[in-house]
C-alpha cells in the first residue's frame, strides 16, 4: 500500500507500532517461564525500570490498567475511598475496576486550576467517624491525559505526598506518560517518582513498545503484587518476548519524546489560527492537545467523521472537544497536513 494512504493517526500514542529494532530484539529475546521468575528478559526490563525510576523493584504487567488496579488493591481495604481527579484515567476509563476488584469507592475531586493541589485533596479527606468511608489512597496522574496532557509541578506533587504521608495516606502515581512529564517539566522521571508510594508507567504509549506497563515501588510492595497479578490473570509465561521491546523502549525511545511535544505545539499553533477551533497553544505542554469547537456549535463526532474521510484520525472528549495525540508514527508534515484538513472542515461550516 502506498505510504500516502496510511492514515495520520492522532487518536492516541497507543497506536504506535514497534520499531524494527524492537522486532529484532523480540525475535532473539532470551526467555523462560516468568511465573517461576525465570525469564531473563523480563527480569532485565524490571531491573532497568527500577533503576531508571530509582525505585527498589518493578513488576511487568500486561496493561496500565492492571498496574493501577494492583496499586489500589495493594494500598486499600474494601470500603475505603480513593481520592483522585475527576478527569483521571482511573476514574473515567477503567470500567469501575476499583469498585469491582477492590471494593474501593472512588472520590473524584474537581481541581481549582490545572491539577489537584493539597488544599483540594484535604477538603476531600473525610473526618474519622462512624459515618464516613476513610481515605485509603490518593492518586495523581502526570501527565494528565484527559486534561490535555498537562503537567503537575514537582513542587505540587512533592507537597501532596508529604502532607498525605503526614496523615498516613499513601499516594500512587499514574505515570502512564511519566517520561513525557519528565521532558515537559525539565526533570528526571526519578525525581517525579521519588515521593510516591507506587508508580505505574506504560511502555505501550509514546515509547512505542507493543504491550505492557510496569508497577514500581518498595520491594515489599512488589513482592505482594506478584500473587495479586496472578489473581488478576496477568501472570505471563515467556513474556520476555514482550519485555524485549520494553528494554529497547527504555534505552532508545525516551529522548525522542521531545519531538512529539514540538509537533503537538505545532498542531496547536496551527489550530489556534483556525476560526472555530479554540485552543491556547501555551497550555500544550506535552504530546496531547484538546481543542474546542463550541463556537461553531459543531458535534465533535461529526467533525471526526469528516476528518476520517481525509484519513486524519482523532478521538472526542465529550460533545464539543477533540483530542489529538502526537507520537513517533506521525511526522511534522503529517501535523501540518492535519491542520489543513481541520481548517478545511471547520471553515466550510462557519
Ligand atoms: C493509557 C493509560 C493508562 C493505562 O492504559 P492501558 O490501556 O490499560 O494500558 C492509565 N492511565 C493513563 C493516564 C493512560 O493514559
Amino acid at each position: 500500500m502506498p505510504v500516502s494512504w496510511e492514515p495520520i493517526d492522532l487518536r492516541s500514542d497507543t497506536v504506535t507500532k514497534p520499531t524494527d529494532e524492537m522486532r529484532e530484539a523480540m525475535a532473539r529475546a532470551e526467555v523462560g517461564d516468568d511465573v517461576y521468575g525465570e525469564d531473563p528478559t523480563v527480569n532485565r526490563l524490571q531491573e532497568m525500570a527500577a533503576a531508571v525510576l530509582e525505585k527498589e523493584a518493578a513488576l511487568f504487567v500486561p496493561t496500565g490498567t492492571m498496574a493501577n488496579q494492583l496499586a489500589v488493591k495493594l494500598h486499600t481495604r474494601p470500603g475505603q475511598e480513593v481520592i483522585l481527579d475527576e478527569r483521571s484515567h482511573m476514574y473515567n476509563l477503567e470500567m469501575a475496576a476499583m469498585a469491582v476488584i477492590s471494593g474501593a469507592l472512588a472520590h473524584p475531586l474537581k481541581p481549582v486550576d490545572e491539577s489537584l493541589d493539597w488544599a483540594a485533596i484535604e477538603s476531600g479527606i473525610r473526618p474519622h467517624s462512624t459515618h464516613h468511608a476513610q481515605t485509603g489512597l490518593i492518586v495523581l496522574e502526570n501527565s494528565q491525559n484527559l486534561a490535555g496532557g498537562t503537567l503537575i509541578s514537582l513542587d505540587r506533587t512533592n507537597e501532596i505526598c508529604r502532607r498525605a504521608h503526614d496523615i498516613g495516606v499513601p499516594v500512587h502515581l499514574d505515570g502512564a506518560r511519566i517520561f513525557n512529564a519528565a521532558i515537559g517539566l525539565g526533570v528526571t522521571a526519578a525525581e517525579i517518582a521519588r515521593p510516591f508510594d507506587s508508580v505505574m508507567f506504560c511502555i505501550s504509549k509514546g515509547l512505542g513498545a507493543p504491550v505492557g506497563s510496569l508497577l514500581l515501588g518498595p520491594r515489599m510492595l512488589i513482592d505482594r503484587a506478584i500473587p495479586l497479578r496472578r489473581m488478576f490473570g496477568g501472570a505471563m509465561r515467556q513474556s520476555g518476548i514482550l519485555a524485549a521491546a520494553g528494554v529497547v523502549a527504555l534505552e532508545k525511545m525516551r529522548s525522542r519524546l521531545a519531538k512529539d511535544h514540538a509537533n503537538a505545539k505545532l498542531l496547536a499553533e496551527g489550530l489556534a489560527a483556525i476560526p472555530g477551533a479554540e485552543i491556547d497553544p501555551e497550555r500544550v505542554q506535552t504530546n496531547i492537545l484538546v481543542f474546542d469547537i463550541s463556537t461553531p456549535g459543531l458535534d465533535a463526532e461529526d467533525v471526526i467523521a469528516q476528518m476520517r474521510t481525509h484519513r486524519v484520525l482523532a478521538n472526542s472528549i465529550g460533545r464539543r472537544r477533540i483530542r489529538l495525540v502526537t507520537h513517533k508514527d506521525v511526522s511534522r508534515q503529517d501535523c501540518l497536513n492535519a491542520v489543513e484538513t481541520i481548517r478545511g472542515i471547520l471553515t466550510t461550516h462557519i
